[in-house]
């Protein structure tokens, strides 16, 4: 391609909008253009990154027998009543887009696409024989995102290759879940880029298991928890730990403190000259369900402690049954106007104890009379602990469990730490990084199979529910990211096996017929071999192309300049910015080694 005919806008200015790198860089390169909150037009540099990772994408998933196939988009509510989940994603979450036909019916734009392969498999796959079964699409998901930000990273409307398996039983679906994990670590080695596989949340689901892929980027949302000797890896909000011992309590007897002004564990810390590893603290959480009740939730943590959401969710949903509810559409902790809907009296805030009176909950029909009482391991193996009197302005101190306070329920609700002590090895520390998740695996079991009635006859000619696997990776996040981990001051520096193209001729000056017929045959004669090569024919000075060169990240320059007299061409290497001077009939195989190899190298 002549870049004098190519559609390339570079920008000259760094676009407000964009805050992290790859963002900017993707804007100003000319690769993307906004249209309107997190719907970006993919220009044809970027088409071409994108085809490319696509490519490797489909390589991989068809190594692994996988099937691709095209879904479609607009999916009908019906399907989504089914599967319980039409509601949750166009009300409570409200990710989902939404419309209603001519015809007055309802459609969703597909966010995920489980519901509407269930609806294939039921109607399709009726006997053991014909599983496993693995169907995957590219394709364009919709999400209306609450923060969409970040360019391709977080958009309404971004390209996901989503697989969906269907098994006999758990084992086969461990099976294609292994294959998954190494064709997905494939991928990115092959797309150049440093990514770790984390344990991840697998949500209310359960299921035996789930994986994240993190390009680890200091601009990632994800924080991800390791240890050296790798070992554990997992998404802090899935991450367990062992926290640093408490300190022994001073507090050998129960009794009543006045502390004035101690509505912090920082201030109740000082005010009692105590460690935070003494204090159980509560915190209060409100929970709706989808039924339309309110359980307000008291959790008793260690003071030193936070509670992870994620865990606490988690272990809301696993409750709903007893609230006649099936899912969780809201958790929060609760400020004054929230608290408005179902206090009795003004809650004692800063000074609760795991023990405050259910008296506190206005009796209303939508709201649980009681408070769901849990306990986080750390706080229910304290001794003689401070905690609050449900009085403002005091606290008790050598509190017990089971004498003073009831246990609650104890349930691992704490968020892992840097520098906590490793479960697996005590000795191992936990150290912490920032991820951009690309890629979810997960075993989903027969969630969507049982709530659809997606069924096969097995071996023993019974009906049961199709076991499942989900394997997602996010084409234009990955894409991205590949730029958050690679770039300097001057712009992208491509990994070689996803840049738009390997190389760009430069003719410093398009007025000097010697300079232009050389850059001619050699763009002929790279793109002949195979080199998909740009050729820069614009009247600009040597100086803007060169620049341009970099800022679009061209793995490979080629410059006809000075040296030509001698037969020679400049050929300058973008990541390392390494020159030499090449005879000019050896740049085609030159070149030709180096990209194999760049490539190559990461098979
Ligand atoms: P996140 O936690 O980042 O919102 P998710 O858990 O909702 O992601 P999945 O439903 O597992 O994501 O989707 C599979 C993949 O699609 C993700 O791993 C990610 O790479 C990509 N993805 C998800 N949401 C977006 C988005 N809004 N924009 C771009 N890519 C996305
Ligand atoms: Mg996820």
């Amino acid at each position: 391609m002549r870049l004098s005919r190519m559609f390339f806008f570079p920008l000259r200015e760094t676009p407000a909008e964009a805050e992290i790198p790859s963002h900017q860089l993707l804007l100003r390169a000319g690769y993307i253009r906004r249209i309107s909150s997190g719907l970006y037009a993919y220009l044809p540099f970027m088409w071409r990154v994108l085809q490319k990772v696509s490519a490797i994408v489909r390589e991989e998933m068809n190594a692994t027998g996988a099937q691709e196939c095209l879904l479609t988009q607009l999916q009908p509510s019906d399907l989504w009543r089914e599967s319980g989940r039409w509601e949750t994603y166009t009300k409570a979450e409200g990710i989902m887009f939404s419309l209603v036909d001519r015809g007055d019916r309802e459609l969703g734009l597909g966010p995920t696409h489980e519901e509407v392969i269930t609806a294939i498999a039921r109607d399709t796959l009726r006997s053991y024989r014909q599983l496993p079964v693995h169907l995957y699409q590219i394709q364009t998901k919709f999400r209306d995102e609450i923060r969409p930000r970040f360019g391709l990273m977080r958009g309404r409307e971004f390209i996901m290759k989503d697989g969906y398996s269907f098994h006999a039983d758990e084992e086969s679906l461990k099976e294609t879940y292994r294959d998954m994990d190494r064709a997905y670590r494939n991928m990115l080695r092959r797309c150049g880029l440093q990514f770790r596989a984390v344990e991840a949340d697998s949500g209310a689901i359960g299921g035996s298991g789930s994986q994240e892929f993190m390009v680890l980027a200091d601009a990632g949302e994800d924080e991800v928890l390791f240890t050296e000797d790798g070992k554990y890896a997992a998404n802090i909000e899935k991450a367990v730990s062992l926290p640093p011992d408490a300190v022994a309590s001073p507090f050998s007897s129960y009794e009543k403190r006045e502390t004035p002004g101690t509505d912090t564990i920082a201030k109740l810390c000082e005010f009692l000259n105590c460690s935070p590893t003494q204090i159980v603290k509560n915190v209060l959480y409100q929970a709706l369900f989808d039924n339309g009740k309110t359980v307000l939730v008291l959790v008793s943590i260690r003071g030193d402690r936070d509670v992870n959401e994620v865990k606490l969710q988690n272990e809301l949903t696993k409750r709903a049954a007893n609230y006649g509810a099936s899912a969780i559409l809201a958790l929060f902790v609760p400020e004054a106007e929230a608290q408005a809907k179902w206090v009795a009296k003004p809650l004692p805030l800063g000074y609760m104890s795991p023990g405050l009176s259910d008296e506190f909950i206005a009796s209303k029909s939508d709201v649980a009379p009681q408070f769901l009482r849990l306990c986080d391991r750390t706080a229910a193996e304290l001794e003689n602990f401070v905690t609050g009197a449900d009085e403002t302005n005091s606290h008790v101190v050598g509190a017990n469990w089971d004498k003073e306070f009831p246990k609650p329920d104890v349930v691992e609700l704490q968020t892992a730490m840097e520098g906590d002590r490793a479960v697996h090895d005590p000795t191992q520390t936990l150290q912490i990084a920032r991820g951009i998740e690309v890629g979810h695996i997960f075993q989903l079991g027969t969630k969507y199979s049982l709530a659809m009635g997606a069924t096969y006859t097995n071996e023993a000619g019974e009906d049961v529910p199709l076991v499942m696997g989900c394997y997602g990776v996010g084409v234009s996040r990955l894409a991205q990211s590949a730029v958050e981990q690679s770039y300097d001051k001057d712009g992208i520096i491509w990994p070689v096996a996803i840049a738009p193209y390997h190389a760009i001729v430069v003719i410093p000056n398009v007025n000097q017929s010697e300079q232009v017929e050389a850059a001619e045959k050699l763009y002929r004669d790279l793109n002949d071999a195979g080199i998909e090569t740009l050729l820069d024919d614009r009247e600009e000075r040597a100086g803007v192309k060169f620049k341009d060169a970099d800022l679009i990240g061209i793995p490979y320059r080629i410059v006809t300049g000075r040296s030509l007299k001698q037969g020679k061409v400049e050929v300058v290497e973008r990541s390392t910015k390494n020159s030499q001077e090449v005879e000019i009939d050896a740049v085609v195989e030159m070149l030709r080694e180096a990209i194999d190899k760049a490539i190559a190298d990461r098979v």
